[in-house]
């Protein structure tokens, strides 16, 4: 908000700028306010930004950034931050999330620039407030990886954090990423978040198996946070641990669905095997 203490022009620097990830409502006074006063706009798509300043009524140079732009771009644009103020923005959401802007920023604060943060939205803290998961602990990892042998390392990384993991994702990838969170991640309480503050926003939670069959069902369309919830408790009732080793039963072997599980909750596999193979007899 711009006050009479408020100087009319920006103090030279890195403004970096959180905008809309949907919704343009969302974006902030302050956000308005910095991108009015500043001096240029760096940004991934002129095309994109272009919209939206229009849509605010204002006009900036934009330049476009990304972190493989080459080195000596980067140096330039770090000469003219020198003496002017220039905000960073990405197509939407928070800069340096998931998108370009961590070389800029190191490089800058290296360079003694001073940088600000404009904080707004973003997409994985809107999922994750919507999932209903756990999150007193969370770890966001990004993307997860296209290729299946890193994806499998991904989620196997995950397997190991007792806390709620959230992933970027898109809608071709969904299901064969589900299927493979049940496969490594048995019992866990998953979450997609779809088309935040647009008008087809959806957050369904449940467990993997369900969440892959109704999105094989009906494909998914926009954009997605997948969100996977820390483990069970190890001192989850035996009722719960029946449960787990039963869906685990459903389409594994009593070995795997006992692996699975003693990740899943730490207890120990060989007296979950024992209960496995129990379950399945009877
Ligand atoms: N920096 C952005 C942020 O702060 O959210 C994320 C940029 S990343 C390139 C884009 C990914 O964020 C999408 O593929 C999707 O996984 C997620 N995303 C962005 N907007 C979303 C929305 N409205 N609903 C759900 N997911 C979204």
């Amino acid at each position: 908000m711009t006050d009479e203490t408020t100087p009319e022009h920006l103090s030279a620097g890195l403004y970096i700028v959180a905008t809309p990830i949907g919704n343009l409502g969302d974006i902030t006074m302050r956000a308005v306010d910095v991108l009015k006063r500043c001096d240029a706009v760096a940004c991934e798509d002129t095309r994109v930004t272009g919209k939206l300043l229009k849509h605010l009524g204002i006009s900036k140079p934009l330049w476009r950034y990304n972190d493989h732009t080459d080195a000596s771009e980067r140096n330039r644009l770090l000469d003219r931050l020198q003496d002017n103020a220039i905000v960073l923005v990405s197509d939407a959401g928070t800069p340096l999330i998931s998108d370009p802007g961590y070389r800029l920023v190191q490089d800058a604060k290296a360079a003694n620039i001073a940088v600000t943060s404009i904080p707004g939205a973003c997409a994985a803290i809107t999922g994750l407030t919507l999932s209903g998961l756990p999150n007193d602990r969370f770890l966001f990892a990004g993307f997860l990886p296209n290729k299946e042998q890193a994806r499998i390392r991904a989620l196997n990384e995950a397997a190991g954090m007792a806390a709620t993991c959230i992933f970027y994702e898109t809608g071709p990838r969904l299901v064969k990423s589900l299927r493979a969170i049940k496969d490594i991640l048995p019992g866990r309480t998953v979450s997609v978040a779809r088309e935040l503050t647009k008008l087809h926003e959806e957050c369904r939670t449940g467990s993997a198996s369900e969440l892959a069959e109704h999105y094989s069902d009906h494909p998914p369309k926009g954009e997605i946070v997948l969100m996977v919830g820390p483990p069970v408790e190890p001192e989850a009732s035996d009722l719960d641990v029946d449960a787990l080793l039963l869906e685990a039963l459903r389409d594994q072997k009593a070995s795997q669905a006992a692996g699975g599980v003693a990740k899943a909750t730490g207890l120990d596999r060989k007296l979950l095997y024992a209960r496995a193979l129990e379950l399945r007899s009877q």
